[in-house]
């Protein structure tokens, strides 16, 4: 596959290489340490005190929102809480039912087995799961032809996480099977911000509180994409400053990455401005807009989209995708229709 500038753009929200040293220290392991989705985590701490006070496991749950925002983190938390093992795997990493039936086979009573990209699961994998997760059982074939018989093996209790970035893609009887379904949001500033001041204080890195804001607010609600951007702000610090990430140090470093002062980078802008120079600023179709930026429809609607939507830069409408006024004045184009689009007021 060809690596797109999606891919190594600072702001991506996708996991990369990069992040997996950083990421391992700076995870949460409690609850009291995990920030912000407040609905979310007041709801799993009661149903957690409650399988536990009844000694059982606790119901399967499914985590949905967009990539970065803590969907595996908040796994591992559960698994903590209820004190018991987390295995961690994938949609796509399960290519046949028996790697399922094999994985779960091999779990501890309890234990927390977390699917990221659920939506990613072949039907014939999903079959085996639809027991497993309600009678705790899975039905092994043995033998070939006519004389092929299933035998049912029972299975300990454990618990299903499934995490996926679009729950609109989970069929409905996998859906239903999930007890509890929990909503990730992209985060406020405020909470980015309190995620930055604790990763720098694991990394040991001076900062003064505005410095965390002024990285807070640009990177667009997501803690993956804000403990990214805290490290390059280190290294600026360092480099061009005494070390101290202050607001103008952060200023300066993002600036310096093309990250204006709402998140946006070099390709959101460029995606604004296609639909506005080859659209009129929409409604364009999804899959024609994706074409034109050479990007996948999946890659927009997952990652571009909930923050430009959430910032009120674009809409969605029946019809497809339009830029709003906002947008316009953003970058420094006039909304007004009776002038020329392309327009430039600022630079
Ligand atoms: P997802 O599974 O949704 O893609 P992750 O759980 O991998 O996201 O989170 C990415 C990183 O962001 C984690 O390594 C963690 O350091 C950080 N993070 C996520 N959520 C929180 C939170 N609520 N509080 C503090 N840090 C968080």
């Amino acid at each position: 596959m060809i690596e797109s500038d999606f891919e190594n753009r600072i702001v991506s929200t996708t996991f990369t290489g990069e992040d997996s040293e950083i990421e391992s220290s700076l995870r949460p392991h409690r609850m009291e340490d995990y920030i912000g989705q407040n609905k979310a985590k007041e709801n799993l701490k009661i149903y957690i005190e409650a399988a536990k006070k009844r000694g059982e496991s606790l119901d399967h749950c499914l985590l949905y929102g967009p990539p970065g925002l803590g969907k595996t983190t908040l796994a591992g938390i559960i698994a903590n809480e209820m004190g018991v093992n987390l295995r961690i795997t994938s949609g796509p990493a399960i290519e046949k039912p028996g790697d399922l039936a094999s994985l779960i086979t091999n779990l501890q009573p309890g234990d927390v087995l977390f699917i990221d990209e659920i939506h990613r699961l072949s039907r014939a994998v999903e079959e085996v799961l639809y027991p497993a997760m309600e009678d705790y059982a899975v039905d092994i074939i043995i033998g070939k032809g006519p004389s092929a018989r299933s035998i049912r093996l029972d299975l300990p209790r454990f618990t299903l996480i499934g995490a996926t970035t679009r729950a609109g893609q989970i069929s409905a009887p996998l859906r239903d099977r999930f007890g509890v379904l929990a909503r990730l949001e992209l985060y406020q500033p405020e909470e980015l911000r309190d995620i930055v001041l604790r990763s720098a204080g694991i990394l040991g890195i001076p900062i003064e509180p505005e410095g965390a804001m002024e990285i807070a607010k640009r990177s667009r609600g997501t803690p993956r994409i804000v403990n990214r951007l805290l490290k390059r702000v280190r290294d600026f610090a360092e480099v061009k400053g005494d070390g101290m990430i202050t607001r103008e140090i952060a200023d300066l470093a993002l600036q310096a990455q093309e990250i204006d002062y709402l998140g946006l980078d070099a390709i959101d802008r460029r995606m604004l401005e296609s639909i506005i120079g080859n659209f009129g600023g929409g409604p364009v179709g999804l899959e024609t807009l994706a074409a034109t930026i050479g990007e996948e429809a999946i890659t927009l609607e997952d990652v571009y989209e909930p923050y430009l939507l959430q910032i009120g830069f674009l809409s969605r409408t029946p019809r497809g995708r339009m830029v709003t006024p906002n947008a316009y004045r953003h970058l420094g184009l006039n909304p007004d229709p009776e002038q020329p689009a392309q327009m430039r007021f600022e630079e």
